[in-house]
Parts: C-alpha cells; structure tokens; sequence
C-alpha cells in the first residue's frame, strides 16, 4: 500500500516520508495526490519574495490587491501550472486548513535552524529575536552581512513541495532531518528569500496580506467584477489550490457547477447575527416568516457520510472523528450520503437531559476511546447542507428541513432534530424564550424562511439572528477577543499578570486592534495556568498588532488564544483602536473573561467590522450593515 501510495504522490511532493505519517493524513493526502496535476512552468522563489515585499510597504488594501492580482496574472500567462503553489504560499499555508497537517517546526527548533545557518549561537538568535520580534528580519540581517554563493535559484513550487516534506516527518526522531530539508533550502536563499521562507515556516507572512484579499486577487485575473463568485466557492470547499485549478479550467462563472460543497471537505459554517433583545430581533425580521430554535450550548459539528464513511468537523474546520467514536453509527441515520450541521451537547443518558457547555468540555480532544467513554454526547441537527449527490445550500431553509425531517431517521440521545417552533408574532418568541431560560439553553436562534432564505456559507446576517439568555443584563452578545498582551499582577496577584490586552481582528488588511484591557471574571486558579500558558508565547511588539502607547502592556503575546468576553456595552475610546471610525476607536465598557475559546483561530474572533457593526445597532437606529 505504501508503494501506490509514494508512486502516485511522488510527481507532486517527491520523497515523502511515509514512515510516520498518520494514517489519517495518510489518506486524505492519497485522496488529494490523484486529484493534483504535475507542474511544469517554473515561477523563481526571489521573484515571488519581491511582490511580497511590495506588499509590505504599502498599508492599502486595495493597493495590495492591485499587486497580487498583477502578479497572479504574470504567473498565469507564464506559469500557470505555479498557480497553486503561489497561492499557497501567498495564504502562507502548504495544505487546505481541513487536512490537519502542521510543519511541526516550533520556534525552538527554527530558532536553532536559523543559529545554525547564520553561525550564531542559538542565545544570541534568541536576543536578536526578542529585540526585533521578528526571525525572518534577524534571519535576513545575517544573511546579508554574509556571502550568498548560491548558484541554484528555489522557485515556488521547490519551496512548497519543500515545507510539504517538512511537514511529512513526524515522530520522534524527526527533527535533524526537518532541519535538514530547512537548511537545504536556506542555503540557496537570498536575504530576501530567506526572510520570507522563515516567515512560511512560522506560517504568518505579516504583511498585512488577508486571505479575503488573496481570494478576490484571484478572481481580478480573470474578471473584474466576480470576487464575490470566487469568496462563495472558497467558503463551500475552502481549498485555495483546488479553486485555482477549478477556475483555470471551467473559469469563475463555471465554479456554481464544477466547485460545489463535496462530503469529506469541511465547509465554513452559516452564521448568525446578534440581537439586543427580542423586540430588537423581531423589528430586524418583521414582515418575514420565520422559526424560532433553541440554541443549543455544545460546540458546532458538521457530519459528513459519504460511501462508508464518517467524519465529524468542528467549526473551524478540525476533523473531529477521533474525537467522537460514539457518533459512528450516525450512519444509519439515512442510506445516503449527506451532509449536517448542528450542535453537539454533553448528554446525560440516564436522566436524558442536556448537561452545561461546562462538561462537553472535559471530554478528552483525540484517540478518544468508546469504551471508555465518561462524557456521553447528543448531536441536535438543524440543518442540511448536502443529500443524495446534490448540495443543497442554495434551497431554502423550509425545503432543507423538511427533507431532514423526511429523510433521516432520530437516534434518541445521540442524533436529534433541534426543537424549533413557528412564531408569527414577538408574544410566541416570548414564550419559547422563556422556556429557553427555564431549560439548558443558551437561548434561542431566530431562522427566517422564504426563497431568498439560502445556507450562506461563513457569512453572518439576519438570515439567523441569535438571542442569548444574558442578553437581557448586558451587552448584544459576547466577543471573542485574541489575547494582545499582559500587565503584570499587583497585590493578591503579584507573580501573574493581573490584566490582559485584547484585541479584534480586522479581516481586511490582516491585523489585530487592541479593544480592551480585562481583569475580572478569572478564577486565581486559572490566573496561574494562564500566567504560565502565555509566557512560552511572548514576543516582541508583533507588526500587525495597532495600539495606542497609552495602552501598551507589559509584555506581549502572540496572537494565539481567543477568549470569550462579555460587557456592559461598546464606547467610542481615545485609548484602543478597535474598529475606527473617523480616526477614533471602540472600546467595552466593563469586560469580563467567560472562558477560553480552544475551538476558535485568532482569524475566527470578533472582527473590527462586527463590533463597529454592534456599536452603530446599539447607538444609531436602523442602520446599514457593516459585516
Ligand atoms: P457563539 O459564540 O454565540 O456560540 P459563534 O460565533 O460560535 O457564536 P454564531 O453564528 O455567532 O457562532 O452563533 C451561532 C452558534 O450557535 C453556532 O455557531 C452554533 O455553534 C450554535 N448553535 C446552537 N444551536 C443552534 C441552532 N439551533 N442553530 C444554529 N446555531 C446554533
């Protein structure tokens, strides 16, 4: 089996090992190794560095789009076949987020890769980092003072064919040869191109590049005016080698037919917009027919079957199957292949009732083992996104609930229909609030019917409008905020960090504003796991972060953890600089920790245009959407 598998893969990725590889992995990669095709024209590594670089001086999204897309465009008309790595590379990723798969490069080890190629100790490595906060900047500095005698030129497809090996070692003696593949392409590396290659490790470009922008560069190839076309097919197979090939051959108007939702693929979740309250969340649906559900407190699954197959994803996308044993026999649930979305709760099966968010979240991440299982789970499905060979997130929510309703048969305790009721006026949402409130529920979703009611992939409207219990005492919704920074603790909490800076995300130029400094809603006991978790993640002043001086903690974190945050409401600040409008920024007034959210990415928290989005509903009335 190892044989067919190297054979095929080989013209791809050549001298994979296999040794290790997980055998997931193992199999998603033999999937995707028949679907790619070889490559041919060649696109040099230092030219590909350079439009990066153009990138990085210049703070205008839109002129940065003006830059990819030409650059995209030179590689199409001279290399189309180096498509797919540039975009790869330009999204600094070396596989679809879905197949799991990481480097497996930490900062120790690339900071030794770099003590090693610039002949520096890895201390002194370690000093110029902390001074820069940046590798791929102390990594060029080296370079440059040195000799560059290299007569071979990497070109794109070298580097990602490259990183790809890197990340096919695994196990534990896999860090000599990790490095050696690493070294081996540093040594033919400019200053430039080592920069960049250090900054692909660590999987962050930091030039303010947003996929969103890399999408519709991609789509100005080929049309002006179909960004829209090509951002929909990324969030229904978000796979950005596999667009780009579906494009060159069946062009964008061509991606509805050939780039649909496909089982096996995870697609980015519909999602919800919050309300104030019920009168609020009526008003933004009045005139429209719509249902109202319980929101169920669990974590989001999708559940694919297809052939004899399940696999189980979490709402960013991780392949949760090791996770959910249990759930396997979800394929009796209808003869044909499909995919659902719904929310899975810890389930007591004795008393059969739905238990807090609190103990789903004891139960262990992977290899669970389902005879040893201690945390039972229901799954409450609300919605169908594929049957039967057919996708079905442009039919309406009527047609694909009743489908569901028609098609699949309940499990009791493991696979259930979320319970949902038609409301005609804000009396019948009342009630099922209220019952909402009595039972363990987050609160309620309103869902709108109708034709235009389609399953929008990734995107956030009043389509779905959420109203969560404690929503009446505070603000619209929680945020979820990356962690920026920390202040060191004072009095009681001498010896942690007493306060944190959080910060939004803006998803059009790739960066994180700072919002907020937090210091209440923690237990001591999490104070200390939490002192001890961001110092293996401090760094210097991270380029993308944008704060204000008045506002600038004590040390700062990378952008690694998303906490939920709940407050009383948003105010205009001179001090933060989330979600500016005319040059000033937002803050929350009275924020406060509710707990980690491991599920989210950074790039998944609370964007910029959301929280101005929540400041305009809660102070202007009736106003546009921003989102
Ligand atoms: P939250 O932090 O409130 O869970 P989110 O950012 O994860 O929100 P939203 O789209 O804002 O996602 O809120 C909807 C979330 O509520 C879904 O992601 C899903 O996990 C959960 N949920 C629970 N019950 C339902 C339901 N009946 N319909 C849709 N989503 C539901």
């Amino acid at each position: 089996m190892h044989m067919i598998v190297h054979a095929l893969f080989v013209p791809y990725c050549m001298h994979i090992s296999f040794a290790f590889m997980h055998s997931q992995s193992q199999s998603i990669l033999f999937r995707y190794a028949q679907t790619q095709k070889p490559m041919a024209g060649r696109v040099l590594f230092i030219d590909f560095c350079k439009v990066l670089e153009r990138i990085s001086l210049t703070p205008k999204r839109l002129e940065i789009q003006n830059i990819l897309t030409d650059h995209l465009k030179d590689v199409y008309r001279d290399a189309p076949e180096a498509l797919v790595a540039v975009l790869y590379l330009s999204t600094a990723t070396v596989y679809p987020e879905h197949f799991n798969i990481e480097l497996g490069v930490g900062e120790g080890m690339l900071m030794g890769v770099v003590a090693e190629y610039t002949g520096k100790s890895v201390a002194g490595i370690k000093d110029e980092y902390f001074k820069e906060g940046d590798l791929g900047i102390v990594v060029m500095k080296y370079r440059v003072s040195q000799l560059f005698i290299s007569q071979v030129q990497l070109d794109v497809q070298a580097v990602l064919d490259g990183l790809r090996r890197v990340s096919a070692e695994q196990g534990t003696k896999c860090v000599a040869v990790k490095k050696m593949i690493i070294l081996g392409m540093m040594s033919k590396c400019s200053p430039l191109e080592a920069k960049y290659l250090v900054r692909l490790i660590e999987g962050r470009l930091k030039i303010g590049l947003a996929l969103k922008t890399v999408l519709i560069s991609l789509a100005g190839v080929f049309s002006e005016d179909m960004a829209y076309e090509v951002k929909s097919a990324f969030n229904r197979q978000p796979d950005i080698g596999r667009l780009a090939e579906c494009v060159v051959d069946h062009g964008i108007a061509g991606l509805r037919e050939h780039f649909q939702v496909t089982p096996g693929i995870p697609l980015k979740p519909m999602l919800a917009n919050s309300s104030n309250g019920i009168t609020a969340a009526f008003k933004k649906v009045e005139g429209l027919e719509f249902i109202c559900e319980y929101k169920y407190d669990g974590e989001r699954i999708q559940i694919h079957k297809y052939g004899s197959k399940v696999e189980t994803f979490s709402r960013n996308s991780e392949n949760s199957t090791e996770k959910y044993p249990d759930l396997m026999d979800v394929y009796n649930v209808c003869e044909k292949d499909f995919i659902v979305d719904g929310e899975v709760v810890a389930y007591d099966r004795n008393e059969k009732k739905i238990l807090p968010f609190q103990t789903l979240t004891t139960r262990k991440r992977k290899r669970v083992n389902e005879k040893k299982i201690d945390v039972y789970v229901c799954v409450f499905v609300f919605d169908l996104i594929y049957f039967d060979g057919r996708s079905y997130v442009d039919e309406p929510l009527e047609k694909r609930r009743s489908t569901l309703r028609n098609e699949f048969k309940q499990i009791e305790g493991k696979f259930c229909f979320a319970e949902s009721v038609d409301c005609k006026k804000a009396e019948d949402v009342e009630q099922f609030f209220e019952k909402s409130v009595d039972g363990n529920f987050e609160g309620i979703m309103m869902k709108t019917l109708g034709t235009d009611a389609v399953y929008h992939p990734s995107q956030r409207s009043n389509k779905w409008i959420k109203i969560k219990k404690d929503y009446l005492e505070s603000m619209s919704d929680s945020l979820d905020l990356v962690v920026m920074g920390a202040y060191y603790g004072k009095g009681k909490r001498t010896g942690w960090y007493g306060g944190f800076l959080l910060g939004v995300y803006n998803d059009e130029d790739d960066k994180f504003e700072s919002l907020c400094k937090i210091g209440t809603g923690f237990a001591d006991a999490s104070l200390e796991n939490i002192y001890e978790q961001l110092n293996s993640n401090l760094c210097a002043a991270p380029k993308n972060y944008v704060y204000k001086d008045s506002a600038k903690p004590d040390v700062w974190v990378e952008a690694k953890y998303v906490w939920e945050v709940k407050a009383a409401g948003i105010s205009v600040s001179p001090t933060y600089c989330a979600g500016a409008m005319d040059g000033k920024g937002m803050s929350l007034r009275f924020p406060r920790f509710v707990r980690e959210r491991g599920d989210k990415d950074v790039r998944d928290a609370s964007t910029s245009a959301h929280i101005r989005q929540m400041y305009l509903d809660a102070n202007v009335e009736d106003s546009e959407d921003f989102c």
